[in-house]
């Protein structure tokens, strides 16, 4: 009964633990690498682990770094169940099926550098087709149910409050006459924040896997966070430019929707044109539109919200790529929100073209930014940027706010793990070194707990805790 740590377990992305236990072996998300320099050479490299050696793969959410090479997996031979939240699996669907048309859009744009330089091609990481036939593996299961999964093995899913559908995993197990508790966070979200659920209270485990990404900080108040992006687009309407807010398809996209319905007169929006610009994005809306069958106590909630809201008549959806390149060419009062979050890829990428050189634009950054991506470097104040092969200077106001994570605090993450009784074990993953030192500290200091920092290819031995 052992624990084995692939991946995030030195970095934010990337997700992938596995359980050993029985004979069988257990795998706990499988994520895209993104952000680091060898990124790409890192996705491509083969499984640390025989893919045919799994048995089952359990997905905390849809989110790419968690579930992005899950596609991989099944084109390289995984032949067993994929287990996610309904909501999770629904959305993964829309995500993993964008994740792959941007594989085939990178390999493309590298194949054409790589021609020009003699170089021999590259394929996509996977295709389209890889991530439907991964997607028929799926198995969705409905929040706060036990379900066996494997021999010795039951989980059930809790709502972590990250993102639809996301789950904290609990993992019942039992080799012999060993029978020990894990419990592995996911990605949590943050306490109090509207729209979705506080993550879920659970009590016990013998050991718990906390993700720590935001583990060494506390988020800015979240109405000095609004009160701030209301400020920006007031600014940007004397400045005569445009607005660009890279933003995550899936929950962000629809939480700034959210706030500029709220306060659309109050930040003067009627004299700007708003462009969802994210056929992603609207899908993923969609899923909640068009299946109440998967509705939960979150959906509902979810989509009162989003009807309550006024009309925003100047709010347009962008879906298909002459649309999407039309908007180059306005030059002002133009509000572009695209993905990637990160802008690592997708349609932000071509507005950044179009406007990073300009002064009277604005670039609102609403998310958090990897070491490594395109964001973290314009975070950073970099003068000039590549895209596409191609310098871009940077002359565009940047603004980065901080309160609307999708991922909890320092504060969240403790609350969480504070609720457990009897005292767990605690490993720490999914986060930059530094931080999750920080708050390997906080958790040691503040709950006593004992803590480990789950570096690639660490092993815990589970009965032994
Ligand atoms: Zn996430």
């Amino acid at each position: 009964m052992k624990l084995e740590f692939y991946g995030a377990a030195d970095r934010v992305t990337g997700s992938c633990h596995i359980i050993h236990i029985n004979g069988q072996k257990i795998l706990f998300d499988c994520g895209l690498i993104q952000g680091s320099r060898n990124a790409r050479e890192l996705n491509y490299a083969d499984f640390p682990f025989s893919v045919k050696s799994i048995d089952a793969v359990v997905l905390s959410h849809a989110h790419i770094d968690h579930s992005g090479r899950l596609p991989l997996l099944v084109r390289r031979g995984y032949k067993g169940k994929i287990y996610a939240q309904n909501a999770t699996r629904d959305v993964a669907g829309i995500l993993l099926q964008d994740s792959a048309r941007i594989q085939q859009e990178d390999a493309k744009n590298e194949n054409r550098w790589r021609a020009k330089h003699d170089k021999p091609s590259i394929e996509p990481l996977y295709t389209v087709s890889d991530a439907l036939l991964c997607l028929e593996s799926f198995e969705g299961l409905k929040y706060r149910e036990k379900h066996e999964i494997a021999k010795g093995v039951c989980i059930r899913f809790q709502d972590a409050g990250h993102i639809i559908g996301s789950a904290c995993v609990e993992i019942w197990l039992k080799e012999g006459d060993v029978e020990r508790k894990v419990v592995f966070s996911g990605d949590l979200g943050q306490y109090g924040k509207p729209i979705l659920n506080d993550p879920a209270v659970i009590t016990k485990a013998d050991l718990v896997l906390i993700e720590s990404t935001y583990g060494n900080r506390l988020h800015r108040d979240r109405s000095h966070t609004i009160d701030e992006i209301g400020e920006i687009i007031l600014r940007a309407g004397e400045d005569q430019g445009n607005i660009l807010i890279p933003a995550f398809a899936l929950g962000r996209s629809q939480e700034i929707l959210y706030e500029l319905g709220t306060h659309f007169s109050e930040w003067g929006l009627e004299q700007w044109q708003i462009y969802l610009n994210s056929p992603m994005a609207i899908a993923t809306s969609r899923v909640y539109w068009d299946y109440p069958q998967h509705y939960d106590d979150e959906a509902s909630r979810l989509r009162k919200v989003v009807q309550s809201l006024p009309v925003m008549k100047n709010l347009h959806f962008t879906e298909s790529v002459p649309e999407s390149k039309a908007l180059n060419e306005i030059k002002h009062h133009a509000i572009l929100i695209a993905g990637s979050g990160m802008m690592s890829g997708g349609r932000i990428l071509h507005h950044l073209k179009h406007n990073l050189a300009r002064s009277e634009c604005h670039l609102i950054i609403v998310g958090y930014q990897g070491r490594g991506t395109l964001g973290r470097l314009l975070i950073d104040g970099v003068e000039e940027i590549k895209i596409h092969g191609k310098i871009y200077p940077v002359n565009i106001q940047i603004h980065t706010v901080g309160g609307m994570s999708a991922h909890g605090d320092r504060k969240d993450l403790l609350r969480w793990l504070g609720q457990f009784e009897p005292r767990p074990h605690v490993a720490l993953v999914h986060g930059e070194p530094q931080t999750r030192e920080i708050f390997s500290e906080a958790i040691q200091h503040t709950l006593g707990l004992n803590t480990t920092m789950g570096h690639i290819g660490d092993v815990i031995d589970i009965a032994e805790l």
